[in-house]
This record gives C-alpha cells, structure tokens and sequence, in this order.
C-alpha cells in the first residue's frame, strides 16, 4: 500500500441492497440460489467514489451473516462512524468496527471501499495498491450439484474446452463417489478438486480415503464449518491435501488451522476473514508456511469479484482461483467492461481502483433499497 497516502475525508456514505438474478441456479451442500441479494458500500470523497461488497445469502447458510445481519451492522452502527471523518489507512477505517465481534464480511465491505476510494485517488490499480505483483492469474471453475452425472459432465467438459485451470465440483452425501469418479474416468490430467461445504463427519474417514485414489488437489472444507482439530485428525489419515474454506474466518483462526495442520491448501476469500488487511495477514502466514491458497469465491458481482482479483495477484496465490468470468453468474454485471476470463486466465486491470466503471443505470435499476450518510449520522434522502 502507498506509505505516503493522503488523508481522505468521507463526505457521503451510501449503503445499497441490490438484487441480481444468477444466469444458472448454484446449488452446494447448504443450498440452491439464483436470486441474490448483496450490499454494497459507497464511499465519496475528493471527487471519487470507492466501491466495496458484502456478497451475503439472504439467510446466515455459510456463514453467520447474511444480507439482513449486514444491512443492520453497516447501516445502523459502521458508516454513522464513518461518514464525515477523515482517514489516512484503512487500518483507521476497521477501527469503526472496534468492539463490534465477528461480522467479517460486513466489515470487509466498509474496508474494499476505502482501498478502492485511496487507489482511485492515488491513480493506482487495486493490485499494486496491495502490493500483488502477477499480470494474469489462473482460474479455474466451481461447478455445484449437477442434477445428473451427464448433466455434470456437459459443463465439465465445456469449462475444459474453455481453458479453465481447475476443475472444482460440489459434493455431498449422495453425490460424492460417483460424480467423482466419473469426471476423473472422462478426464484424466485435469487438475481436479471437491468441495464438501463441511457436509461430512469424522465417520466417512472410508469414504475420504476411497477419494485418495482419484488424485484429487484437494477436498475443501470436509468437515464442521467451525471445525480446525478434526480436520487435523482427517488430514493425518488421508494423502489428499485439506483445503479449509469456512473454517478460517481469520487470521488467528489461520494461525490455528497452520499449527494444527489442519489443512495443506487454504482458499482465501476476502470477505469471509475481514476484508483486505486480513487478507494480507494470512497471506503471509501460509507463504511463511509453505501452505499455498487460492481466492474463493461468493458470487460476487464484478465489484467484489475485481477486488478478489487485485488479492490474487500477491504471490502467495499459486493455485487456480474461483474467479470465473461475470458472464458464468450474471446476464448482465455491475461493472464495465464485464471480468472476463481468456483461455483460463484473468489480466488484472490497469485502470485506477477496481479498474472498470461501475454502471450506474443498472445499478439503481437493481437497487432494492438505499441509505445515505453524512457527517457522522445517516440523512433522509
Ligand atoms: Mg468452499
């Protein structure tokens, strides 16, 4: 980040519910969607504006949080203690959210948009501001629970056939072995992986030692949600690398996970542990670990998928991210141009901040509701 950032003063503050229609229904362990509801966060100052997101569900599934949760902590206690202030690192910003326990995601919002707002001032893109360094990062794919094995062989082969690095399907009881080994049978080199959205317990250890045969990258997120200590007991067992995903909300629950060894493998969604800082924190701690992550996904809009990517570009990021094009979730995306995905790789941006515009008709077309901020306390519009 820029040491020698100026001082900015939050003149207006918006706080936005928007509804976006996913192109195709996502369906994990915990769920099926298609209509979603983020927030987005609006910073203003100095003649720019600097955007964040809270890519929640509209019931607390992944996480504790969802969209109503967020409305409330963003709304009635985070920006009144922003707006009007004036901040000169986003370290100042968190500080809004003192006292105020868990809501990461929430938080994560509040944070992007003051590193956004402070790069667009800067004139600097969102991966340097970060202090990322790679030109083009490798995506790979995220496939949810396909309503048959053919039907899941379809997208995978077409996600082949457009060059992402990684394919990734969602498996649950009932839906683990056979898709599998399926896709493994189709299509023997591609790096291949699963993700259990903590849909398991310590007694399908048969089940995850028969998934060892079919040289998986890893099986994220087996077990509890909130679970580190028997992920450490499944990865002793198991040659397959952990990759944790829920479970680590943090950069102490981070640490944790590394000093256990619960996990080979850690997929770091930036909004799950707290924003851009945290992000940064466990960055470093798995690199000094030797522990490589990748960057998750939550169904962002392009907002809070180009703020994933400006992460994905610090080096720690050896693996293919959930960073699929705008196109693969929404008909029409938030930003302009849309994020897209050349033969498996996407090119940060070289435009200050984000990087695209933000399109502002279609923004207030989804806006469901908005709030507005200044000078510490929230106006009527
Ligand atoms: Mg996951």
């Amino acid at each position: 980040m820029h040491p020698f950032s100026r001082e900015i003063e939050i003149e207006e503050v918006e706080l936005r519910r928007v509804g976006m229609r996913l192109v195709h229904p996502f369906e994990t362990s915990f769920g099926r969607f298609l209509e979603e509801e983020h927030l987005l966060v609006i910073l203003k100052g100095k003649g720019e504006e600097g955007y964040g997101e809270a890519p929640l569900h509209k019931a607390p599934l992944f996480s504790h949080e969802d969209t109503e949760t967020a409305w409330h902590v963003l709304g009635d206690i985070l920006l009144p203690r922003v707006a009007g202030k004036r901040f000169r690192r986003a370290e100042d910003v968190l500080e809004a959210g003192r006292g105020i326990r868990g809501h990461q995601t929430a938080k994560a919002a509040l944070e992007f948009a003051f590193h956004d707002l402070q790069a667009r001032l800067d004139g600097e893109p969102l991966w340097k501001h970060y202090g990322g360094s790679r030109r083009r990062i490798p995506v790979g794919v995220a496939l949810g629970v396909e309503p048959s094995i053919q039907a899941l062989l379809d997208q995978v082969e077409r996600f082949v056939e457009e060059g992402y690095k990684r394919i990734k399907i969602k498996i649950r009881k009932g839906w683990d072995l056979a898709p599998v080994s399926a896709v493994r049978e189709r299509f023997p080199g591609i790096q291949f992986t699963v993700d259990a959205n903590a849909a398991y317990t310590l007694e399908d250890l048969p089940l995850f030692k028969e998934l060892d045969r079919f040289d998986l990258g890893y099986i994220e997120q087996p077990l509890a949600w909130d679970d580190l200590l028997d992920h450490a007991k499944l990865q002793a067992e198991i040659s397959t690398p952990v990759c944790l995903d829920e479970s680590v909300d943090s950069p102490r629950a981070a640490r944790a996970a590394l000093e256990l060894k619960s996990c080979k493998v850690l997929n770091l969604k930036p909004t799950r542990v707290g924003g851009g800082l945290a992000s940064l924190e466990i960055h470093d701690l798995c690199r000094r670990a030797g522990v490589p992550v990748w960057c998750g996904g939550r169904l962002e809009t392009g907002i809070g998928r180009l703020h994933n990517v400006a992460l994905a570009t610090l080096p720690g990021f050896s693996l293919p991210g959930d960073l699929s094009a705008s196109a693969r979730y929404y008909k029409e995306d938030l930003v302009d141009p849309p994020v897209t995905v050349e033969d498996g790789w996407v090119t940060p941006p070289s435009g200050p901040g984000l990087g695209h515009e933000v399109k502002k008709d279609l923004l207030e077309r989804v806006t469901l509701a908005k709030r507005l901020y200044r000078g510490g306390k929230e106006v009527a519009q």
